[in-house]
Order: structure tokens, then C-alpha cells, then sequence
């Protein structure tokens, strides 16, 4: 149930409020809109007369909301969020880039990689040290090792650092070394994951599982934010679908529907959407053309010999002329790209 407060109301007026809704076991979230306070109930209103509730004096409106993702969506809180992250944000009027390696693959690498993909304007670096393999048999990650080797990369920059956790077990560990963490897209159904991070404040990214529709996405997004932890990207990455010429199917239709439905930032992924690296460029473009808060892209000095998603990496030169020609698409919609 959503309570829309009169922008007036007396301390008196809205400690009667209070008191009738502490008569039912809820919890309360507060939003601030452009001129009024909205606050969010959450568990079982069904008890309550929604009548009742806007008939109180300082309330302007109160009505159900019809989605079960009600934290997650716009109606609830109106102005889009911003997750700062160091000196970036997420969110707002500039377009983020995060790039790095699918994998990281030893310190040298990713210590180089770290510092073509900053020059080329960069702002948070990416690299698995976890990594979900579809075979037992292939490159499974350097684990902690990699995280280890990865924040040193960062910081030679100060870029903020995202990794995929595979494990809630690893929750402090990378609440120690990541300033994100990535909820892959073979993850984005784990409920028990979900609720282990809402329970940190720590941004996470929250990729679109392989066959989830735009409501199980959000809902997936509203485990993180109702258990406490309101700083939740959305990233699309392409789901599955009987086309085989790419390696998913890059929805960017999501883009403009997520900013309809909910102000969480939303950013794509098209290098594992396309699992290409030829098409990588055009995609980008058109994401930053939907509307999109940001970009994560897979590059590699060397992708013919990289240990994971070597055909989608990006060489180096290819990122930097990447960058160059969608700044020129953020400034023709009247935004830009995040300077580092
Ligand atoms: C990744 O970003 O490295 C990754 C494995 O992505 P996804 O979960 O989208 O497949
Ligand atoms: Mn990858």
C-alpha cells in the first residue's frame, strides 16, 4: 500500500498515522517525491480499509499497489535512484562504463587491462575471479586471488570494482575486496543469495536471468531491496531464445520499460548478449540510445587466447573507438559519459 502525505502534515497528524498503522504488523519505507513524503507498507495490508487511511487528517492519498515488486517501482518512489559509488554515480544524468576481462586471469593482465581500459575513459573495472563455467572442465576462476589482483588494479586508478559472487559463503570476503557485487545471470533466481545481500549495503548488480521476464527480474530486485539494501542495479544482458546466430537475445526494449517501471538504474551488457565481439560496437550504441545509465563491456589484450568468452572480448583499440562514438550518442539525448 502506497500513503501519500499531505506536505503540511502536522507532527500530531502523522504520529496518528504511525500508531494506526503499528496496529498491523508491517514495515514501513519512506520516499521522499517532488513535493510530498510517500510512505510504502509492506507485508499484509489486507486488513487495512484503504478508505480509512485516506480519510486521515495530513493524508493526501493511499491506495494499493497491484505489483508485488512495490519498493522497486516508480509509483512508490518517483525520482530515479543514484547509487554513489567513490566518485561515481550510478544513475544519474552521466553514462557509466565498466570494463575489464570476462576473467581474471593472472595479476599481470588485469593490472595491464585495468590500465588501457582507464585510459580509455573507464570508470568501474570488472573481472570474475568466480566464475560460473557451463563445463566442470574449463577455467573456473582464481577465486580470492583474483579479487586480490583485481583491487590492485583499481586502485592504481581509483576505480571502484565489481566481481560476480557465486556463493553467499564469500559474502564478507567480497564485501572486503569489491565495491559491487554482481549477481550473475544464473543467479538471479537464488532467493536464498538475494536475501544474504539485502542484508549488506553494498551496490549490487543485479544481471537478468536467462529465460526471466521483466516481472521476475524486478521481484528478484525487490528480495535486495526489501530485506534493507536499497542500492540494486539492473542489468540486461540478452536472455535465450530460439535465434542462434547470437549468443542471446539482447532486449534492449527492457531499457525504456524498466525506467517506466522502477527508478533503479538500469545498465547493459551487450558483450555477453551477443558472445561477438563484431557486434559489440552497434549494440553499445543502441543501448546508450534506449536510454541506458551504463555499459559493461568484456575487453582483452589478447581475446583468441583468453580463458573465458575470448569471441566477445574487445580488443583494446576497439574499446577506445567504442567510447569515442558513444559519447557523441550520450550528448545527442542530452546526456553524457561519466568522466573518471
Ligand atoms: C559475467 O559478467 O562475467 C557473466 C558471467 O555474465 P552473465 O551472468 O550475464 O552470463
Ligand atoms: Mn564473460
Amino acid at each position: 500500500m502506497i500513503i501519500v502525505l499531505e506536505p503540511k502534515i502536522k507532527k500530531s497528524e502523522y504520529e496518528e498515522l504511525l500508531s494506526y498503522i503499528n496496529n498491523y504488523k508491517l514495515t514501513i519505507h519512506t520516499s521522499q517525491g517532488d513535493n510530498h513524503i510517500i510512505l510504502g507498507l509492506v507485508g499484509d495490508t489486507s486488513r487495512i480499509d484503504v478508505k480509512d487511511i485516506a480519510g486521515l487528517n495530513g493524508v493526501k492519498d493511499a491506495f494499493r499497489v497491484s505489483e508485488s515488486h512495490k519498493l522497486c517501482s516508480r509509483t512508490f518512489h518517483p525520482h530515479d535512484t543514484i547509487i554513489k559509488v567513490g566518485n561515481v554515480q550510478i544513475g544519474g544524468e552521466a553514462i557509466i562504463m565498466i570494463a575489464g576481462p570476462c576473467s581474471v586471469e593472472n595479476r599481470e593482465m588485469v593490472l595491464d587491462l585495468s590500465d588501457k581500459v582507464y585510459q580509455a575513459g573507464t570508470n568501474i573495472l570488472r573481472g570474475g575471479a568466480f566464475k560460473p563455467r557451463s563445463s566442470p572442465y574449463t577455467f573456473q576462476g582464481l577465486g580470492a586471488e583474483g579479487l586480490d589482483y583485481l583491487r590492485e588494479a583499481a586502485d592504481k586508478h581509483q576505480m571502484p570494482v565489481v566481481s560476480e559472487i557465486m556463493d553467499d559463503h564469500d559474502l564478507d570476503l567480497f564485501c572486503k575486496s569489491v565495491d559491487i557485487i554482481q549477481v550473475g545471470a544464473r543467479n538471479m533466481y537464488n532467493y536464498t543469495m538475494l536475501k544474504k545481500l539485502s542484508s549488506v549495503t553494498k551496490p549490487i548488480i543485479l544481471k537478468r536471468g536467462l529465460s526471466a521476464s521483466i516481472e521476475e527480474w524486478l521481484n528478484s530486485a525487490e528480495y535486495i531491496v526489501s530485506g534493507g539494501n536499497p542500492n540494486v542495479v539492473l542489468c540486461e544482458r540478452g536472455f535465450r531464445t530460439f535465434e542462434k546466430t547470437t549468443r542471446f537475445t539482447l532486449d534492449l526494449s527492457s531499457v525504456p520499460v524498466l525506467k517506466k517501471l522502477t527508478h533503479l538504474p538500469v545498465i547493459v551488457d551487450p558483450s555477453h548478449a551477443m558472445g561477438n565481439r563484431n557486434y559489440v560496437l552497434a549494440m553499445t550504441r543502441a543501448a546508450v540510445a534506449a536510454g541506458a545509465d551504463g555499459i559493461m563491456i568484456e575487453v582483452h589484450q589478447n581475446p583468441d587466447k583468453a580463458l573465458s568468452d575470448g569471441p566477445q572480448s574487445l580488443f583494446p583499440n576497439q574499446f577506445t573507438q567504442l567510447m569515442g562514438e558513444i559519447d557523441l550518442i550520450a550528448r545527442a539525448i542530452g546526456r553524457r559519459l561519466h568522466k573518471h
